[in-house]
């Protein structure tokens, strides 16, 4: 942990167009500096930076942010990992937080085993070029296999010797301890013996997104009975084969530029990809793909694209990964390869171009997929049709976009012949289980009277909408500028309510704070800053540790928000928008309101047009007591807005 004071300093010193200067070529533009973008592939510079704002942002990609914002992005570093090289870079001491004793016990006990995984690798790499079992034995494999040597070096590929402790033997005459070598799994002691874990096996070491080794893979080369063609380093406080996907440093900066991440199933997928010159490629290694693995791709991008194996097993493996990407907001294609073929085969048999080519012609959207295989399975079995409907329609559920879900349920209603309503009320039904939404539980409570007591549903995360956007860059803006006076409760004393007050406690008062994450991050983060007379949400927004919030800040805080056109639409807006708060705040809090209460109402009548089904009159009345409240509630607000509709 850096302190507090230390991250202040290392923001501070920080200037942008230095920072970005050591990646990316400026050239002076009026008060901003233009590039070319480092984060996407362009031939004319739409990458600009404000040395005034201390931002980046480009109009290609729209990425942007602050320097540390992007360094983490550039150098594929964590938040502290970027401050770190910015501290360097500036010459500033970093003081870390005093660890406690099992911490630094838990921190030396990693580094140690990192150190030995590297010396390891080393060893087995040394043995594969230099010593004569691992040339003919191993180096001729890679060979046999059609590898070549500088696809072996950048993989840094190696052969553990045959023969029981021969490494293990080495790496205790360098001096490396017996403890580490155990908790690696590289060395195997019982009471009576110890030998080497991977003896006789060609060695794929796994590489952090660091570039440091954690573990390996070996395969053994001589077909023995009883033991597995692949081994695996076991689970350690280094390696979690649950959270590290193979070849991820090596393609996290092709990943990023293409923006775009292939993934296979196995070691030698990964090389042939290589091989043939395209880099954005890593593989599961052998577990199915876990979310933590998803979460790691999406820190370089959205995009993914699942290649696997054409038999059955290779199918349902993608059936069970899809889902899993789906969750976690991120846009998914799959690819299988002709039957008999798997990516390495196929990569190896055809040029890169070819390669790529193959892909492109064959790469299907998950939905066409999915519903293409099942509805093959089912054929007119009706009951396997319904079948197939809901599982498809699962699938579609988990993604957490509503926009994205919508044009999923279009695309399945006219591969599947079902009407759009129907696929909407499935989509519900599944949501509602899942997060037990008290709005939606069947109940017999009275109906809300006043905007207070309405109780909104469960939103899944997605993008902010306008008035969203609008909401947060007031509150970013314009925190403490004072809006009005308003006499207090109990006395006489009136008390000056400042924008942040304003906002703050309108919504808090009605629950309708969104659900979404970075507004409810940004809004629950002001709201207990409200108090603080050194808060300045600007600065701390935009150096907001979590990723996706700094960059919501430093979007709102851009030049093309200045003047919003909406307000100029309106007609009314002639006067500077720092002169007009005092209507502008509560219009665009009566806007806000009047947009949840729409989106309530529309999800009340989808779950009226579902209910038509089971025929429960009390759920009936229950939502039409609800939506004729709902309706008092727009016309005041739509009365209050002077009728302009706002889309
Ligand atoms: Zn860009």
């Amino acid at each position: 942990m850096i302190d507090r004071v230390t991250v202040e300093r290392i923001i501070d010193a920080a200037e942008i167009t230095e920072v970005v200067s050591d990646f990316v070529n400026l050239k002076r533009r009026g008060i901003n500096y233009l590039g070319l973008c480092p984060f996407h592939n362009e031939k004319t510079p739409s990458f600009t930076v404000s040395p005034s704002k201390g931002i980046f942002k480009c109009f290609g990609c729209g990425k942007g942010g602050t320097a540390v914002n992007f360094i983490m992005e550039h150098e594929s570093l964590t938040y502290p990992e970027a401050l770190k090289y910015l501290a360097r870079k500036y010459h500033i001491d970093v003081v870390e937080k005093e660890e406690t004793p099992e911490e630094k016990q838990q921190k030396d006990d990693r580094e140690s085993m990192m150190i030995v995984s590297g010396f390891a690798q080393r060893f087995f790499t040394r043995y594969l070029w230099e010593e004569p079992e691992g040339r003919q034995v191993g180096l001729s494999y890679f060979r046999e296999r059609g590898f070549r040597d500088d696809i072996v070096k950048k993989f840094e590929l190696g052969f553990c010797p045959s023969g029981k402790s021969i490494f293990t033997e080495a790496a205790q005459k360098e001096g490396y301890l017996m403890e580490f070598l155990e908790k690696t799994g590289l060395a195997i002691r019982r009471e009576e013996w110890v030998r080497d874990r991977f003896a006789g096996r060609v060695m794929f070491p796994i590489h952090n997104i660091a570039g440091r080794v954690i573990g390996f893979g070996g395969r053994i080369l001589k077909a023995e009975a009883d033991s597995a063609k692949y081994l695996n380093s076991p689970e350690s406080e280094i390696y979690h084969k649950s959270r590290i996907v193979y070849g991820i440093f090596q393609a996290k900066r092709e990943i990023a530029r293409a923006d775009k991440c292939f993934l296979v199933e196995g070691y030698t997928d990964v090389l042939s990809f290589h091989q043939s010159g395209i880099e954005n490629v890593v593989a599961s290694s052998g577990t199915a793909l876990t979310s933590d693995q998803i979460r790691l791709i999406r820190r370089f991008t959205s995009n993914i694209t699942i290649l696997y194996d054409g038999d059955e097993a290779g199918i349902k493996a993608s059936l069970r990964g899809i889902d899993l990407v789906l969750e976690e907001g991120m846009n998914v294609k799959v690819l299988l390869f002709p039957p008999g073929e798997d990516p390495d085969s196929f990569a190896r048999k055809h040029s890169s171009s070819e390669l790529l080519q193959h892909i492109a012609g064959n790469e299907t959207d998950f939905i066409r997929f999915k519903t293409a295989l099942l509805l093959r399975d089912a054929g007119n079995d009706p009951m396997a049709r319904a079948r197939l409907i809901t599982d498809v329609i699962r699938s579609v559920a988990v993604i957490p976009d509503s926009i994205a879900r919508s044009v999923y349920i279009k695309e399945c209603s006219k591969l599947l012949g079902v009407e759009e309503t129907i696929l909407y009320s499935e989509v519900r039904k599944i949501l509602r289980a899942k997060t037990g939404n008290p709005a939606f539980s069947p109940s017999l409570e009275t109906p809300a009277r006043t905007p207070r007591q309405v109780i909104f549903p469960q939103e899944k995360p997605g993008e902010l909408d306008t008035e969203e956007l609008e909401l947060l860059r007031f509150l970013l803006k314009y925190c403490k500028i004072p809006l009005f006076e308003q006499e207090e409760d109990d006395g006489n004393l009136p008390g000056i309510i400042s924008v942040g007050n304003f906002i703050i406690s309108q919504l808090t008062e009605s629950e309708i704070v969104s659900k979404k994450p970075v507004f409810q991050t940004i809004f629950r983060e002001i709201a207990e800053r409200l108090d603080d007379p050194d808060f300045n949400p600007g600065k701390y927004f935009l150096f907001h540790p979590d990723k996706i919030v700094s960059q919501t800040a430093s979007s709102l805080l851009a030049e093309k928000w200045v003047e919003s056109k909406r307000w100029k639409k309106a007609g009314a807006f002639t006067e500077k928008e720092s002169d007009a708060l005092d209507w502008l705040v509560p219009r665009i809090v009566n806007e806000y309101k009047l947009r949840k209460i729409k989106e309530m109402h529309l999800r009340l009548e989808e779950e009226i047009g579902s209910l038509q089904t089971t025929g429960d009159e009390n759920r009936l009345f229950d939502l039409l007591a609800k939506i004729h409240n709902l309706k008092k509630l727009e016309k005041f607000l739509s009365d209050k807005l002077g009728n302009r509709t706002i889309n």
